[in-house]
């Protein structure tokens, strides 16, 4: 979902509510055609889930499961508590050992809303999170869950009378898609009722190791990216990263973030000997290509936006206005997105956030 304000993101509820309708204009999904929960197992008692995303386009987190001898270990509680009730089921499957940690990547809510479904199903669970995502966690959600009920119901209202939340009628088209989709908002209505804010118990600043019996944890705070808390999982005798949204595929997520220390964080985290990689949205990656093919984009970026201040001073005295006609990182257009017009399209609308955030890093320091 696309939204200019940075304090909306395209996971959160409330930019649901707010771009539902340019959304529904959109071509398609936003992560690729393969929209189906989908389960691959990474090594023996390591499993990556990736959800399907919503029927409005919302996307939900990857969830990693680390199975040890004596507990398992859970990166991300996913978006919709009903999902996270669907894999604690299969977790109970694979094993009778319970959860004994669940780690939250970053603050936002498509990673974390589950948090209170493993709470409920393994009371004596350690909830993990670098001290700024708590931070931004305690700051965010609550609003959220308040929010989301009220803001789901008056859209569902306006849908229901052939508008928009602004109050525009919708086109015959638009009124198509929106009976569609409009069972579906209504069940996740009914779910968001639901939501209790869970969160973390334990925090940590650079790093936490676990072991949870016979296999390593190492959790690590590797520095700022998408967000101030941004943490990884690595698991050493595998080789598997779990990397949250520092690494989005096919396309960042770039809606908010610190691209030039996003830069150094991607590089720390390309020196660890990882042959798996667990993007926090989209397939599982079997090498670091795509790790560096971010990179080399928001360096790109940030070097573009840091020439454009040598030539015109001190950026507190300037607009991206005055910076963004001439950062241009049409040259990787391509890479991420060959010829797949909806990722094109994806890559042009991520662009345009990166320059702005690298140009409020730049702005700040
Ligand atoms: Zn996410």
């Amino acid at each position: 979902m696309r939204t200019d304000d940075p304090g909306l993101r395209r996971s959160f509820f409330l930019s649901l509510v707010l771009s539902l309708v340019a959304l529904l204009m959109a071509a398609g999904p936003l992560f690729g055609d393969t929209n189906q929960r989908q389960v691959t197992k990474l090594a023996d008692g390591v499993y990556a889930i990736e959800h399907k995303d919503l029927n409005d386009g919302s996307p939900s987190g990857n969830t990693t499961v680390i199975i040890g001898d004596r507990e398992v270990f859970v990166v991300d509680s996913c978006y919709l508590p009903s999902s996270a009730r669907e894999d604690i089921a299969q977790i109970r499957q694979w094993t009778d050992k319970p959860v004994g940690y669940l780690l939250n990547t970053h603050f936002h809510n498509d990673h974390n809303n589950g948090n209170k479904s493993y709470m409920d199903a393994f009371p004596s669970l350690a909830i993990v999170a670098q001290e700024e995502t708590k931070q931004d966690m305690d700051l965010i959600q609550p609003g959220n869950i308040e929010r989301g009920p009220k803001q789901l119901t008056t859209t569902i209202a306006a849908f229901r009378e052939g508008k928009d939340q602004q109050g525009r009628a919708l086109s015959e088209d638009d009124k198509k898609q929106v009976h569609d989709i409009l069972p579906g908002l209504e069940q996740r209505l009914a779910e968001f009722k639901t939501l209790v804010y869970q969160p973390p118990t334990l925090t940590f600043t650079d790093k936490l190791d676990i072991n949870i019996g016979n296999r390593e944890v190492q959790v690590k705070h590797l520095g700022r990216g998408n967000t101030p808390g941004d943490t990884i999982v690595y698991l050493p005798k595998e080789k598997i990263l779990v990397a949250g949204d520092l690494l989005v595929y096919p396309v960042p997520y770039t809606y908010d973030g610190y691209p030039a220390e996003w830069v150094q964080t991607l590089q720390r985290m390309a020196q660890l000997d990882a042959g798996t990689i667990v993007p926090g949205h989209g397939p599982i990656l079997h090498d670091k290509a795509y790790l560096y093919l971010v990179t080399d984009l928001l360096k790109s970026a940030v070097e573009q936006v840091r020439g454009r201040i040598r030539v015109i001073g001190h950026p507190g005295a300037h607009s991206l206005e005055d910076v963004k006609g001439s950062v241009d990182l049409t040259p990787f257009r391509q890479r991420f997105a060959g010829d797949d017009k909806d990722v094109q399209a994806e890559f042009d609308d991520m662009t345009g956030h990166l320059v702005k955030i690298a140009f409020n890093e730049a702005a700040l320091r």
